[in-house]
């Protein structure tokens, strides 16, 4: 029996080796990095850790210029700027990535879009040039937004109605977050915990054998306090909420996720959104748009969308009315903070 145990826990061992490759880690290597608007803080041992780590780094700036929409010079300046109606060459990366984006449009209803660009501009969120926008000029605006205003041309070609921008914004970071799980893996880490602001992947535990800690955020105190710790080896989380960036005129707050329906800021109810899923690659920008839109959406819309099994994923939601939502795929693994005071829900 004992050593049956013994022969389990090897077992489990090599798995989660197995899972991020290589051979074994002694040491933990550490890179922070600020891109996209966001300070990255990346850990990885095991396998090639410096060459990991560096062509991580060099991926992550190459993606802030590529995704970048402030950048004269990336792929979706170019497709911004192209005339209207003319089929932009934007390649097949940023093809397959807007081609996703126009997916969880259908899937959420329309909740997550990324042609609001010229509406995040409208509210000053991309210049930092805060203003609150006449309803009539929003509603101006909104007429060109929507995922029908985007046209998939094939091989690498997209093209935008007259008056329509995108911004990868609320997907940029989770993509980025699928590609340094490729690089971890690719170059054999086996422990690795990578933090794009608010997008986090972990593979294999920390050195001590134990689980990935990740914090999440209260939304309602200061940075750093935590409405509950998760605990993950194999994991992408990834948090929306209003809290992370908005800006206060006559005694209201506005925020920057937008309700397309509206065009101002989303009022679901939820202060923060986080949707986990394992760690296989894709699901990292599957988590980014879904956070996204289930801020929109709402408690209720948001739990149908999990129970429809439409997509594989957990929820963590802080609600406005003062409760912790956490559904059960990942209940065993969540540790509320009871400094937060939040009515805590198990939900099935
Ligand atoms: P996130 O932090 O991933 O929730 O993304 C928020 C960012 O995405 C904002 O700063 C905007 O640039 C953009 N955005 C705002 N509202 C939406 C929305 N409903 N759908 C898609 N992108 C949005
Ligand atoms: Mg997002």
């Amino acid at each position: 029996m004992r050593r049956f145990g013994a022969l389990l826990a090897a077992l489990l061992l090599a798995g989660t080796l197995a899972a991020c490759g290589g051979q074994e880690a002694r040491e933990m290597q550490t890179t922070q990095i600020f891109a996209m608007d966001t300070v990255m803080a990346l850990r990885a041992a095991g396998g090639e850790t410096e060459a990991a780590l560096q062509a991580a780094e060099e991926e992550i700036y190459r993606l802030d210029e590529e995704l970048s929409r402030t950048r004269e010079d990336s792929a979706v300046s170019r497709l911004n700027s192209a005339p209207a109606g003319t089929a932009a060459d934007v390649g097949t990366e940023l093809y397959d990535l807007i081609a996703r984006a126009l997916d969880f449009s259908a899937a959420t209803d329309g909740a997550f879009d990324i042609t609001l660009a010229p509406v995040s501009s409208a509210w000053g969120f991309t210049e930092d040039a805060y203003r609150v926008p006449a309803q009539t000029e929003l509603d101006a605006l909104l007429a060109h937004v929507g995922a029908e205003h985007v046209h998939l041309e094939g091989e690498g070609s997209v093209s935008l109605d007259a008056g329509t921008r995108i911004d990868l914004g609320a997907i940029a970071k989770g993509y980025a977050s699928d590609r340094m799980a490729e690089i971890f893996q690719s170059h054999g880490v086996t422990h690795g915990i990578v933090d794009l602001g608010g997008n986090t992947w972990v593979c294999g535990g920390n050195l001590e054998g134990e689980p990935w800690q990740i914090g999440i955020q209260d939304p309602a105190r200061e940075s750093g306090a935590l409405a509950g710790i998760l605990q993950a080896t194999d994991a992408f989380a990834v948090t929306s909420g209003g809290y992370q960036r908005y800006f206060e005129e006559d005694g209201v707050t506005y925020h920057h996720i937008i309700d397309p329906a509206t065009g101002r800021p989303a009022e679901s109810g939820l202060t923060s959104v986080t949707v986990v899923a394992d760690g296989t690659v894709g699901n990292g920008t599957m988590c980014d748009a879904l956070s996204t839109a289930l801020f929109v959406m709402g408690e209720e819309r948001a739990l149908d969308l999990w129970r429809s099994g439409v997509y594989d994923f957990d929820l963590v939601l802080v609600t406005a009315d003062g409760r912790l939502l956490v559904t059960d795929g990942i209940a065993d693994r969540f540790q509320p903070d009871e400094t937060a005071g939040y009515a805590y829900e198990v939900v099935s």
